[in-house]
């Protein structure tokens, strides 16, 4: 009997402790019954697998914890941690599986799909002439000879859960599929031309459009719809659609870096941006000019994305770039935005206030606009009318009423807001303020009773308020009608898998500004770098801030010639925490590294 099929597996965690006597105990008396359950589910979903369940899936089905270790006290026992103790008594090397570390070209051509998924193997790359192979059951050495033999190429097994490799090959064989099936609908031509016709685009996008699905769109369809779920599955915040000369190049940005996740025949290139702005409503035959659009699809049960995308057209064809919005990061909790205790009572203050302007600060990528977002979200009832005027539509939420900035037909900030003041708002959002008309009707709708949000392009809070007065703005008309600045960054957040202390000697740490007496031991975090987040050290991000209220004293220097220095000089002295000292917090708290505030607060 094999391995995973017999009672020999909980023998073997019980000896490395992963469970206790009782839980042993527990899972032989329960077996037999938990068997039959799991048969029953996997029939009504229609699975047969003639190795389902194994005590890999009773065990982990059963849903335990580890008891008996204080360092992992609850740590669920399921199908990985199973997994790594398999590996352990086999001396095979466990891995958990990251789909932009294999070979798609390599995963997709040594077995077929229905191979890969009766024997649980997935071949993972060629390195050196040896081929990498992820394997569920440890006792498959009779396959790999096979597979040894019929590709004349030597294997490494690796041991992997049984998820990770069907789920790797579900996505990876359907792209490929659909992909392979595209390209031989639209291969190149004799001449080697590899961009299709235009006759020949439209007739494709007008049988979609009667809904008669034919085969040669099913296909492009199909890769498409692959495409967006396994960037959401993989958090992509980007997706880039590439052509080159020979090939066509799709990247994700994943946590700030881009990673070539596909290289595409040049062939489905153009269909597959076709497909793409068909969904988005752009012209399809316009293929000089630029264009932008919005898709939204639908996420798991509940959930919708949207996806904001423009093309361009480069040398060798049309690239695509789709920025996915997530509205779990646009629109977030205030208390979760990273607000230290003062900043965040501060700015709850000027959410409530009854009228008057917030101005937010930050480059492109600072994170103003999820600040934004989240805090119209949060004073938005149905009692209050919200208009935003953006440049363009960031992210569509139905409680707002959203207008789009459209400069080609002379539809500006300012003739919007000339207009809007006439639609009774309550609560106002400004994109941007980019000139002295826009900056004035934002004080004419605080002046006569309505809540303004906006941004500036400033480095710090104080600058807005000069920036204001070097717009043309009168100085009493700020004082008057201005409740803040609050300047704003994102720093990436320390991945908590694979954090980390260290003592850092604090000469070293004052020569870098971080404010620190000479002789005192520092301990700091900082992130290994592990599986979870590919060898990076961090997941996520977080915001630093510097929130400044204008206090009389600082009303009264706006009229004054006061430099912003000046300005922050009297802003640090009655309280605010500068970007940097907000950031240097959050390094003590062990949220962030040195580096990263270095990196993002440095000008
Ligand atoms: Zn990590």
């Amino acid at each position: 009997m094999q391995f995973l099929q017999s009672e020999q597996l909980s023998t073997l965690l019980l000896k490395l402790g992963v469970i206790t006597q009782k839980q042993k105990e527990f899972i032989e008396q329960e077996r037999s019954k938990q068997r039959h359950k799991l048969l029953r589910q996997a029939a009504k979903e229609g699975i047969r697998d003639k190795n389902y369940p194994d005590m890999v899936d009773i065990i982990s089905s059963l849903k335990l914890t580890i008891q008996n270790s204080k360092r992992a006290q609850g740590r669920p026992i399921d199908e990985e941690l199973i997994m790594r103790a398999v590996a352990k008594e086999k001396k095979l090397p466990f891995r958990k599986l990251d789909p932009l570390e294999l070979d798609m070209e390599v995963a997709t051509t040594t077995v077929s799909k229905n191979f890969a998924i009766l024997q649980s193997v997935l071949p993972l790359k060629i390195e050196n002439g040896i081929m990498e192979m992820a394997v569920y059951n440890p006792d498959c050495q009779v396959v790999l000879d096979d597979i040894e033999k019929t590709n004349q190429i030597k294997i490494t097994p690796i041991l992997a859960t049984r998820s990770d490799i069907r789920r790797i090959i579900n996505e990876f064989f359907g792209f490929q599929r659909s992909i392979s099936a595209a390209e031989d609908q639209f291969s190149l031509d004799k001449d080697g031309d590899s961009s299709l016709d235009i006759s020949n685009l439209e007739r494709f996008i007008n049988i979609s459009n009667s809904q008669e699905i034919t085969s040669s769109d099913q296909h492009i369809k199909r890769a498409v719809n692959h495409l967006f779920h396994y960037a959401l599955d993989q958090r992509a915040s980007d997706i880039h659609i590439e052509p080159k000369r020979e090939l066509s190049l799709v990247r994700f940005r994943i946590d700030g870096l881009l990673h070539t996740i596909y290289r595409l025949p040049k062939a489905v290139h153009s269909a597959l941006v076709s497909r793409i702005k068909f969904l988005a409503r752009l012209d399809i035959a316009e293929k000089r000019r630029p264009q932008d659009g919005r898709i939204k699809i639908g996420a798991g049960s509940t959930k919708e994305v949207e996806i904001r995308l423009s093309t361009i057209p480069v040398s060798f064809g049309e690239k695509v770039v789709m920025r996915i919005l997530d509205s779990d990061v646009m629109f977030r909790n205030i208390d979760e935005m990273g607000f230290n205790t003062r900043d965040l009572k501060i700015y709850k203050e000027f959410m409530h206030a009854p009228h008057g302007i917030i101005l937010v600060t930050g480059p492109t990528g600072s994170g103003k606009s999820t600040t934004l977002y989240s805090t119209l979200k949060e004073i938005a009832t149905p009692e209050k009318n919200v208009i935003t005027v953006e440049d363009p539509v960031e992210m569509v939420h139905e409680e707002f009423n959203q207008i789009s900035v459209q400069p080609a037909i002379d539809v500006t900030f300012a003739s919007i807001l000339r207009n809007i003041l006439r639609q009774d708002p309550d609560i106002i959002m400004i994109g941007e303020i980019r000139d002295e008309e826009t900056a004035a009707y934002a004080v004419q709708a605080a002046m006569t009773g309505h809540l303004v949000f906006s941004t500036l392009h400033t480095n710090d809070a104080a600058s807005s308020v000069i920036r204001l007065r070097d717009l043309g703005l009168q100085p009493f008309l700020i004082a008057s009608t201005l409740l803040g600045c609050m300047a704003q960054r994102l720093v990436k957040t320390i991945c908590p898998a694979c954090k980390e202390q260290f003592k850092v000697q604090s000469e070293e740490m004052a020569r870098i500004g971080f404010p620190v007496q000479a002789g005192e031991e520092l301990i700091l975090s900082r992130g290994k770098g592990c599986e979870n987040c590919r060898g990076t050290g961090y997941k996520g991000r977080c915001g630093i801030f510097e929130v400044l209220p204008l206090s009389s004293t600082l009303k009264e220097m706006i009229a004054t010639k006061n430099s912003s220095l000046d300005m922050k000089k009297i802003a640090i002295q009655e309280g605010m925490t500068t970007l940097r000292q907000d950031a240097w917090q959050k390094v003590l708290q062990g949220i962030t590294t040195w580096e990263e505030v270095l990196r993002v607060t440095s000008q």
